[in-house]
């Protein structure tokens, strides 16, 4: 007899994020399908994809629009290189790309993941400075890079370089390079390192609006702004990092829009293709474009491109997913749900089990609050609202909601309400209490 995916997976598999040593412990859960904002199990249960399979769905699983541009697509080719060639679909999405990102934003270069665009940003940063003409009579190199406390833009080491979640890059930390750290709303140290360093700082980096792998942080009003004006005033690049935030999450198509912030570099990943498949942008300015001008032994070029960059499957998934913003009316129809999700939080905040609930637009954290880590409640709340027929999945104990955009609104509300009976089921578990809910398994 064959073996089971189950076998087959704890014999072969390492998954992200994941201590192999509890997973092989366990049953685990194998989806072989989706349903516009449901996920089907290899049983046939249904679940609500309450994080938009790792933040990025937007318009729903087997959408009938971008299913149809992938199929047409692979009716021509699945794969051609960027490197030496071009393709339709890759300079259309550009273009595309470039009307729709803050002003100014005029080149788009191509990667697969979220991390590789903040990789290429952070290293297109440090070449603009350190080359040739911009290199300050050749007196200071730009090295450095400011980041946020508790920053997350992915795993290469670049971009874990200007991170600073302990438990995700402390292993690396002999392997990084230095960047200074400023908390969200420090506008003031931030001013001083600009004063102080600004000669010696390639980039200042930033999720725009809410840092989402920090715990779903959302930054006082007012300060992207601020951070865009210092760094303008002391001329050194912004990179928004919008691979999260990016295509309506926090309510626009970019978050950077909300403070009418145009960046130096705008990342763009997850949501770029729907949440279909592996598509990264890095967006950059003209002036940091021209920079990377010259004879081909001067050099400027910037040697990075993947083997995957750009690939049309990717490229006409995102068109058609850029479309169906517009004929869907994605955003406008958005709107209502972000108001419905946020009368639905308040008595979720109200919860004793709740310390906090944070959130912008379709992106929530729901903070539980100081516990001893070994009851990993965040776990729990995560295995009961499986039971219930939902897909979350914590950052330690603080509950993340984002659903694809296009989610219903009897949907969001059954989210809302099977996350909220899934919080006290964990608690009333984790502290050995009589569990207070009914379980409703999926049919
Ligand atoms: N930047 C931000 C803000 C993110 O939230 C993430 C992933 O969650 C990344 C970068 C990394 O993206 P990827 O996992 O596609 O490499």
């Amino acid at each position: 007899m064959a073996a089971s995916t189950t076998e087959l997976d704890h014999r072969h598999l390492w998954h992200p994020f994941t201590q192999q040593r509890g997973w092989c412990d366990s049953e685990p859960l194998a989806i072989d399908s989706g349903d516009g904002t449901d996920l089907i199990d290899s049983e046939g249960r249904r679940y609500i994809d309450g994080v938009s399979s790792l933040w990025c769905n937007v318009h729903g699983h087997r959408h009938p629009a971008l299913d149809a541009a992938i199929r047409e697509q692979l009716d021509r080719v699945a794969h051609s290189t960027m490197l030496g060639l071009t393709h339709p679909g890759a300079a259309e999405l550009a273009a595309q790309l470039v009307e729709l990102a803050p002003p100014g934003l005029n080149r788009v270069f191509y990667s697969e993941s979220g991390s590789t665009a903040v990789e290429i940003a952070l290293k297109m940063a440090f070449q603009y400075w350190n080359q040739g003409r911009q290199r300050d009579g050749g007196r200071h190199q730009r090295n450095a890079f400011v980041c946020l406390t508790d920053a997350y833009h992915g795993d290469t080491i670049g971009s874990v370089s200007v991170g600073g979640i302990d438990t995700f890059h402390g292993a690396f930390g002999p392997l990084l390079f230095k960047s200074h750290r400023v908390d969200p709303g420090d506008t003031r140290r931030l001013e001083r390192l600009l004063e102080l360093h600004g000669h010696e700082i390639a980039a200042v980096i930033v999720e725009p609006l809410v840092q989402g792998a920090a715990g779903i942080r959302v930054q006082p009003p007012g300060f992207l702004r601020k951070v865009r004006e210092l760094t303008e005033a002391h001329d050194v690049f912004l990179i928004a990092d919008e691979v999260a935030t990016g295509f309506g999450r926090t309510g626009t198509m970019f978050a950077c829009e909300q403070e009418r912030v145009s960046p130096d570099f705008l990342c763009l990943g997850k949501g770029l293709t729907g949440g279909y498949l592996p598509l990264a942008a890095t967006l950059a300015t003209e002036r940091v474009y021209e920079g990377f001008l010259g004879e081909a032994d001067e050099g400027r070029t910037f040697f990075h491109g993947h083997t995957f960059t750009g690939n049309p499957l990717g490229c006409a998934a995102a068109i058609a997913s850029l479309e169906v913003f517009r004929s869907e009316g994605t955003l406008v129809r958005l709107q209502p749900k972000i108001r419905l999700l946020s009368e639905l939080l308040a008595p979720v905040a109200a919860m004793d089990e709740v310390a906090e609930v944070r959130g912008r637009g379709f992106m929530v954290g729901i903070d539980l609050g100081e516990h001893d880590p070994s009851l990993t409640l965040g776990h729990r709340v995560t295995v009961a609202a499986r039971e219930r027929g939902v897909i979350i999945r914590p950052l330690g104990d603080t509950v993340v909601l984002m659903p694809p955009l296009a989610i219903s609104k009897a949907d969001l509300a059954r989210l809302v309400e099977v996350t909220a009976d899934s919080i006290r089921a964990a608690l009333a578990s984790a502290y050995g209490r009589e569990e207070p809910v009914e379980l409703r398994a999926a049919a």
